[in-house]
C-alpha cells in the first residue's frame, strides 16, 4: 500500500483503546468515504482505496478528524493533540504535536492546492500550516459555547468556525450569511459544511436537523426519524448539489445529487465524544490520613466553612474509600478517552494528599468541563445500602447550571442502577437522587456536576461489590454510559 505513517513532534505514548468512529472524508469520485476511527483505524468504504491508518501506533491523543487530500490519492488524520499523520499522497506541512493545545484539535481542512492545511480547536484556536493562510480565530475570546466545525472559501482566503449553539465566527474573505446563535435549538449543532460558491454554508445538528443560510439549498434531512447514532459530521458534494450527514457509527445519510454509501455499522461500545471535556474527581486521597493539619484546614465552600477534604471510609476488611474512587475513575477516564472525550481529573494517583474540595471544584470549572462528577463511596449505616447520586443547589455561584446537574444526575442514576443493578440507596435521598447544599464540589460549581455515592462501604454486601474489580469495571461503564447519555443523547 505504501502507506507511510509520520507523528511529528507528539509524544506517543499510551494507547487510546477501542475504535469509535469520529468523521469521514470522500473520494474524489463521490462514491465512496475514508472513515476514521479514534484508534487511528480508518475503514475505506464504496470506491474508496485503503492507504493505511494509524492503528498500530500508540497514540498520544485519540484521532478526531480526516481529510482527502486534493488528488483523492491520500489522507490525512488529525490526533486531538495536534499531531497530524500523512498517508498516500498527503504531505506533512507542520503540527502543534509538540506544543500544549488549551482545547483539543478537533477539525483538519486541506488547501484546494493540496499544499496545506488548517485545523481548529475546540476553543476555535486556528492553525495554519503550508499554504494555507491565517485569517484570525477566536482561541482569544471566551466563547459562551465551544466550537465544533470549520468551513473553508473557494479561493482559501477564509474560513468560518461553527460553534455548539450554531454560533458562526467569519475571518478573511468568509462572509456572515445568518446563524442559530440566538435561537433555541433542540440538539446542538455538530457541523457545517459551505456550498461551492462560498456564498452560503449548511449547519448540521446532532439528530441530523439542517440549517440553510444564505445560496445554501435544503435537501433534506433525518431531523424528523429516528437514527441509530449521533450525526458527527456533514460533508457537500462537489457541485453543491447535496450532502452526506457522517453518523457515529460509520454510516452515511445522502441527499441531493450525493451517491448512496451503503455501510454497515462499525461496531463499538458507544459512539463519539469528540469534543467533549469531562472532569472527573475521584474523591479523597491515599495520603490525606497522614496530613491531618492539611486536610482539616477550613476552607469557604460557597455557603460555609468546610474541612479541605477527609479520610473517606472503607469497608470493615479495609478497603478504602480512596482506593475505590481512585480505581473507577482510571477505568472511567480510559472509556471516556477511548471514545475521544478529553477528560481531566482532579488527582492523577492515590498516594498523595489533596487537593482540597474548593480547587477540586476549580479545576473542572477551569477546563471548561461539559460535565463533571465526583466518584464517591458512602460510609453510611451497616444496614443500608445502594446508590445516591448528590445534586447541587442553586447558591449564586452555581445557579447556571442546576438544570443540567439535574438532567446530568437522573442520566448519570438510570445508567449506573441499569448497568450496575445497585439498589437507590434505602437511607439517602429519595429515588437515588438526594440535594445536598453543603458540598463546596456542588456548592462551587459553574459546570454541570454531581457527585456519586457508589454504595454504602459499611454495608456487607455492598463492600463485597466494590471489592470486585469486575463490579468496579461495571460502575465505570455505567458512568461512561450516563454521561454519553447526557453528553451526546446516547448510551
Ligand atoms: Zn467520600
Amino acid at each position: 500500500m505504501g502507506a507511510t505513517a509520520t507523528e511529528n513532534g507528539a509524544v506517543v505514548a499510551a494507547n487510546v483503546g477501542e475504535a469509535v468512529p469520529v468523521a469521514a472524508s470522500p473520494t474524489a469520485t463521490g462514491h465512496g468515504f475514508w472513515v476514521a476511527s479514534t484508534d487511528g483505524t480508518v475503514t475505506p468504504e464504496g470506491d474508496a482505496t485503503m492507504y493505511g491508518d494509524a492503528a498500530s501506533l500508540a497514540l498520544a491523543a485519540p484521532v478526531v478528524s480526516i481529510a482527502t487530500t486534493e488528488s483523492g490519492d491520500g489522507y490525512w488524520l488529525l490526533g486531538g493533540d495536534g499531531g497530524v499523520f500523512t498517508f498516500g499522497d498527503a504531505r506533512f506541512y507542520g503540527s502543534t504535536g509538540d506544543i500544549r493545545l488549551n482545547q483539543p484539535a478537533l477539525q483538519l481542512v486541506g488547501t484546494r492546492t493540496g499544499a496545506g492545511y488548517w485545523f481548529v480547536a475546540r476553543d476555535g484556536g486556528v492553525f495554519a500550516f503550508g499554504d494555507a493562510g491565517f485569517y484570525g480565530s477566536t482561541g482569544n475570546l471566551r466563547l459562551n459555547q465551544p466550537v465544533v466545525g470549520m468551513a473553508t472559501t473557494p479561493d482559501g482566503r477564509g474560513y468560518w468556525l461553527v460553534a455548539r449553539d450554531g454560533g458562526i465566527f467569519s475571518f478573511g474573505d468568509a462572509r456572515f450569511y445568518g446563524s442559530t446563535g440566538d435561537t433555541h435549538l433542540q440538539q446542538p449543532i455538530v457541523g457545517m459544511a459551505a456550498t461551492r460558491d462560498g456564498k452560503g454554508y449548511w449547519l448540521v445538528a446532532r439528530d441530523g436537523g439542517i440549517f440553510t443560510f444564505g445560496d445554501a439549498h435544503f435537501y433534506g434531512s433525518t431531523g424528523s426519524s429516528a437514527l441509530p447514532a449521533p450525526v458527527v459530521g456533514m460533508v457537500a458534494t462537489g457541485d453543491g448539489g447535496g450532502y452526506w450527514l457522517v453518523l457515529g457509527n460509520g454510516q452515511f445519510r445522502s441527499f441531493g445529487d450525493a451517491a448512496t454509501i451503503a455501510t454497515t455499522p462499525i461496531p463499538s461500545d458507544g459512539f463519539s465524544l469528540v469534543g467533549q471535556v469531562v472532569a472527573i474527581d475521584p474523591g479523597h486521597d491515599g495520603g490525606n490520613g497522614a496530613d491531618p493539619s492539611y486536610i482539616d484546614q477550613p476552607i469557604w465552600n460557597g455557603r460555609e466553612y468546610e474541612a479541605c477534604d477527609t479520610t473517606g471510609t472503607e469497608t470493615d476488611a479495609g478497603y478504602t474509600e480512596h482506593a475505590f474512587n481512585f480505581d473507577v475513575a482510571t477505568r472511567l477516564a480510559a472509556l471516556l478517552r477511548a471514545r475521544g472525550a478529553t477528560v481531566v481529573l482532579t488527582r492523577t494517583n492515590d498516594t498523595g494528599v489533596g487537593p482540597c474540595v474548593n480547587v477540586r471544584a476549580a479545576i473542572g470549572n477551569q477546563a471548561r468541563a461539559d460535565a463533571f462528577v465526583d466518584i464517591h463511596a458512602d460510609g453510611g449505616p451497616p444496614g443500608g445500602r445502594g446508590v445516591a447520586v448528590l445534586q447541587p443547589v442553586a447558591d449564586g455561584i452555581n445557579n447556571a447550571v442546576i438544570g443540567l446537574s439535574d438532567e446530568l444526575s437522573v442520566d448519570i442514576r438510570n445508567a449506573f442502577v441499569a448497568g450496575t443493578g445497585e439498589p437507590y440507596s434505602s437511607y439517602d435521598g429519595v429515588n437515588g437522587l438526594q440535594p445536598r447544599d453543603d458540598l463546596a464540589g456542588l456548592n462551587l460549581t459553574t459546570v454541570p456536576k454531581v457527585l456519586i455515592e457508589c454504595a454504602n462501604m459499611r454495608n456487607a454486601t455492598d463492600a463485597a461489590l466494590v471489592t470486585n474489580p469486575t463490579w468496579r469495571q461495571e460502575a465505570a461503564t455505567s458512568l461512561a454510559s450516563g454521561l454519553s447519555q447526557y453528553l451526546i443523547g446516547f448510551p
